[in-house]
């Protein structure tokens, strides 16, 4: 039992023989724990222990931080640069020099033949804050294709959008601490213990010493519903409707912060005329939640002297995902919750640098949160890295998701892909199989070389693996932190800065460009871009106080972190190294006016629903052994041990009624295609709803089908319909062992 006993032995690292540790920051989760790692007389890697001395973790870490020092030499790395003319031929090993002037020539004869955006580059939230800047660099700067864009499309897209459309701008306003502060948490599509098992204890740290109300929104019983107070089971993709029904409430009942609502936002009419149409009484029957529950929640939420919206991929993936966020804003903005010690709308990030990509890759616009729409920016941009204007594009070009039916349809033929995995991550496996076999030329950058899209590629690039390389992570609550360098990179594998440096110097731009040898120098570049003023007020994003020496000092900084600040604190001690906690505490938003906008959000029903021949809810999430698509947790044998096989939780009525038995295989179906998975029987699950976890390749997103948010263009990974039908026990055991041979 990790939490809520006094009495425990206390925790002891078995003596191993380190030498020296040396400090870092996980590369899983976007908690952003700091992990120190234990290095023997001999500088091998011998354990990892989380810093005691770090906010954020405070010593603890889940079992993937733990883990984690066990990445280094782990199956499947990519040991050399390999290459092939077709891709149903044997990758055969290269050099480097072959390997990247054989990419950059691809590249350049796919420009010129079908023009300059018919080459596409998806990156991912896993590399470092430098890595990323670099690569935004090459991509608009020197390659020049506008169709670049990052998988966070996948998780984070409908925060970012939600967040611009309200705020004006990109960038979670709260913190970890608004749990010691907050008397209320609202936490929608969020389970914590398994998706951020730190931040989870921290919360639990904060309820156990001062209580107040968990109210948890998801249609299962995850295990922080099991911890809630009040647990709503909300039907799949309603929360526009049940938060619509608690501003309803809320308004009609006089309970709003009106001098909050007059001094700091705009569209309060347009807000207050719309949810005049989802009054309780009629929104209970579409979102599943009794009326007299969304009054009540909603008196709680308001009341409260400072609430706090917590939310995952339960919002964020779904077709009002960016609605969905749009809409706790609103809750949180009439209620006066944004800025203020447990008040708060906190996206509880993915990936471990998910918020690096979003602030500086370039990925949906120009460095530093500044648009390819405006000129000025654009100018900006052009003068800082010595290029014409001209040759950076004037919007923004196709999303990850809208690149894999542009390579259908023709019009992208080349693809880059960097430390992604679409054969597993993507909605429609069997749709994405297809669409790589028709790229004339694939390129896959990753640690591992086993990986499944790797199937598909012309050349490969080994990557080097976390602190192998150097540079910095964003954490949830914009804490920039740093991975330092541990460890030399793995038999001829290079730092992905290393390699983008590398193409880079294959294109005419790359030559006038300047990119500099080590991470930390394009770091000070970021800085230099981060100072300024934006809508006249100082730029939200303001990293100009930091320095590696720093944040390792503070173990963490949060943006903004100006110069001034650390100029006029010169003891600089770890204390005073802190950033700022919260954003727009003063009431003044990054928009034209300075106010956020309240956005009337309309519920409108284009999911695939159960029906007949369909008749059960397929959701999915995540297992807390396991990251993403497995490249690296399916690695280490300790976090396969635990969730080593693909399984469906199912509803014991349900399975009752078609005589399921626990611990059977059997047959999902949707209508994209189908997967064997092991049943697990749980009241978790309601009787029309099924749960497969998503890690594992060939299974969940075989099913999926993936409508995508009109605004941020993510796909409803957890809204679609399957059925289950029985299979041979025999030959489904079968295919469950050759799946778990690794
Ligand atoms: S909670 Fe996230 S950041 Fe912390 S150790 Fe676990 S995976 Fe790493």
């Amino acid at each position: 039992m990790l939490f809520g006993r006094k009495k425990r032995k206390p925790i002891t690292i078995p003596s191993k023989q380190v030498k020296e540790w040396k400090y870092t920051t996980c590369n899983y989760c976007s908690t952003g724990c700091s992990i120190e790692i234990g290095l023997s007389d001999d500088k091998k890697i011998v354990t990892t222990r989380g810093h005691a001395g770090a906010d954020v973790n405070r010593g603890k870490l889940c079992i993937k931080g733990l883990l984690e020092h066990e990445l280094f030499e782990s199956p499947g790395r990519g040991t050399e640069p390999l290459i092939r003319e077709k891709h149903f031929e044997t990758l055969e090993k290269t050099s480097w020099d072959n390997a990247l002037d054989t990419t950059a020539s691809k590249i350049k004869e796919i420009q010129q033949k079908y023009g300059k955006d018919a080459f596409a580059v998806i990156s991912t939230g896993q590399l470092v804050t430098e890595e990323f800047y670099t690569l935004g660099k090459l991509t608009r700067g020197c390659i020049g294709t506008n169709n670049y864009d990052g998988n966070t499309t996948l998780c984070m897209a409908s925060a970012v959008s939600g967040y611009k459309r309200t705020f004006g701008l990109d960038g979670p306003p709260g913190c970890y601490d608004d749990f010691e502060h907050t008397h209320c948490l609202m936490a929608f599509g969020s389970n914590l213990p398994e998706q951020h098992p730190i931040i989870y204890w921290r919360l639990k740290e904060a309820l156990e010493k001062r209580k107040f109300p968990l109210i948890v929104v998801d249609p299962r019983v995850t295990m922080l519903a099991q911890f809630a107070d009040i647990h709503l089971p909300i039907t799949p993709g309603t929360d526009c409707v049940l938060i619509n029904a608690m501003m309803f409430v809320i308004i009609n009942e006089g309970l709003q912060d009106q001098e909050y609502i007059d001094a700091s936002t705009q569209g309060f009419e347009e807000v207050k005329a719309l949810v005049q149409d989802y009054d309780p009484k009629t929104a209970q029957h579409i979102c599943g939640i009794d009326e007299d529950t969304i009054r009540n929640v909603a008196r709680i939420y308001a009341k409260a002297p400072a609430a706090m919206s917590i939310w995952t991929m339960g919002i964020n993936q779904s077709t009002h995902g960016s609605d969905g966020v749009a809409n706790i804003n609103n809750l949180n903005l009439i209620t006066g919750n944004i800025g203020i010690p447990g008040g708060t709308s906190l996206s509880i990030t993915g990936q471990c640098n998910a918020m690096g990509t979003r602030e500086w890759s370039s990925c949906s616009g120009l460095p530093g949160y500044r648009y390819l729409e405006n000129e000025d920016e654009r100018q900006e941009i052009a003068d800082f890295w010595g290029i014409d204007a001209d040759f950076l594009p004037k919007k923004r070009g196709l999303a990850q998701t809208d690149i894999f039916p542009a390579i259908e349809t023709g019009e992208i033929k080349g693809l880059w892909l960097i430390a992604t995995n679409p054969m597993t991550s993507m909605p429609n496996t069997a749709r994405i199989r297809k669409i790589l076999e028709k790229l004339e030329f694939l390129v896959v950058q990753d640690v591992y070389e086993d990986v499944e899209t790797n199937q598909y590629s012309h050349v490969y690039f080994p990557a080097s693996v976390w602190a192998e390389k150097q540079g910095c992570h964003t954490n949830t609550e914009r804490r920039v932190n740093l991975i330092d360098n541990v460890l030399p990179p793995y038999a001829n594998s290079k730092p992905d800065f290393w390699i983008f440096n590398q193409m880079a110097k294959r294109f005419d731009n790359g030559k006038v460009i300047k990119f500099p040898d080590e991470p930390e120098g394009a770091f000070n570049e970021m800085k230099q871009l981060s100072k300024g003023t934006h809508n006249g007020r100082p730029r939200t994003l303001d990293i100009s106080g930091m320095s590696y020496e720093k944040i390792i000092k503070a173990r963490g900084i949060q943006w903004p972190y100006r110069e001034e600040e650390s100029c006029e604190n010169n003891a600089q001690s770890s204390t005073t190294l802190k950033g700022t906690q919260r954003l727009y505490s003063d009431g003044i938003f990054p928009t034209k006016s300075g106010k956020a906008n309240l956005l009337p959000i309309k519920f409108y029903n284009n999911n695939e629903q159960p029906c007949s021949d369909y008749p059960f809810w397929l959701n999915s999430g995540r297992v807390v052994e396991h990251f993403h698509t497995r490249t690296r947790t399916g690695k280490i044998g300790n976090c396969n041990k635990f969730s080593p096989t693909a399984y469906m939780e199912m509803n014991p009525d349900a399975a009752a009624d078609l005589g399921i038995e626990h611990q059977s295989y059997v047959r999902l179906t949707s209508r994209r295609g189908d997967a064997v998975v092991l049943v697990q029987l749980t009241q978790r699950v309601p009787r029309n709803m099924v749960f497969v976890p998503f890690h594992y390749h060939d299974c969940v997103n075989r099913l999926t089908l993936g409508l995508l948010d009109p605004h941020s263009r993510q796909p409803a990974f957890k809204q679609c319909s399957v059925r289950i039908e029985h299979v041979d026990q025999a030959e489904a055991a079968k295919l469950n062992a050759e799946r778990r041979n690794y």
